[in-house]
């Protein structure tokens, strides 16, 4: 079973089960999620399995790059973005990018940096990562820049937040088959995943605290 079909089957039981059987696929969606993540820091200690998959006859001279990253190119000089004139909705997605950003850095303590957008990156060597041209570190001031086409989707920036923050933990921005990088990308994605299913969980006993007093009070009025 998909990791994402899961976490959706236990949202979709939080707020429609009763709580007998919610309990039961509490459960096993746990000993799910559980089995996936191990396999998937198995799959990290040592790099050479990811080669499996291997398609025989196909070229992997190239480091795969992501299909986005793909169409842009570092060139020229560094451009930042004033946060003031992006939209209210990018301003929301960049401000959620700056919390898992401090998040990370309380709980797991990834490098406390300060996420920017740019609307122009420099040319870099991140020659093995996947994001390569959608990223750019300042080392000197720990300043991680982000393109700004990024922030056009949430899923889109959140990953590439962590995905970077991962590879400056390990103080390697060049290559995404590190054993050391891949060990802390999943380790971050495994808090930010947990981080909001306990969202989820609040929320929904929030919905359920709302709806508790919205049925009293009606009551009370009749
Ligand atoms: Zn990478």
């Amino acid at each position: 079973m998909n990791a994402t079909v899961i976490l959706s089957l236990h949202c979709f039981s939080v707020f429609t089960l009763s709580p007998k059987l919610y309990k039961l696929l509490q459960c096993k969606c746990f000993s799910t999620i559980t089995g996936y993540f191990c396999k998937v820091e198995c799959a990290a200690e040592t790099a050479t399995d990811i080669y499996v998959f291997h398609t025989t006859g196909a070229d992997y001279s190239r480091a795969y790059i992501d299909v986005k990253d793909a169409q842009w190119v570092c060139r020229g000089e560094l451009k930042p973005v004033d946060i003031n004139s992006i939209t209210p909705s990018q301003f929301v997605t960049y401000r959620f990018g700056v919390f898992i950003t401090r998040y990370l850095a309380q709980t797991i303590r990834t490098p406390d940096v300060t996420l920017l957008l740019a609307s122009n990156l420099p040319p870099n060597n991140y020659d093995r990562n996947c994001f390569r041209n959608s990223f750019f570190y300042e080392h000197k001031r720990k300043v991680l820049f982000v393109r700004h086409e990024r922030i056009d989707s949430i899923g889109d920036f959140i990953l590439l937040v962590v995905h970077c923050l991962a590879h400056i933990s390990t103080k390697d921005l060049k290559d995404d088959a590190n054993p050391l990088f891949l060990r802390q990308f999943y380790k971050v994605g495994q808090y930010v995943s947990a981080f909001c299913f306990l969202s989820i969980i609040t929320l929904s006993i929030l919905v359920g605290i709302y709806k508790y007093t919205l049925v009293h009070v009606l009551d009370k009025d009749m």
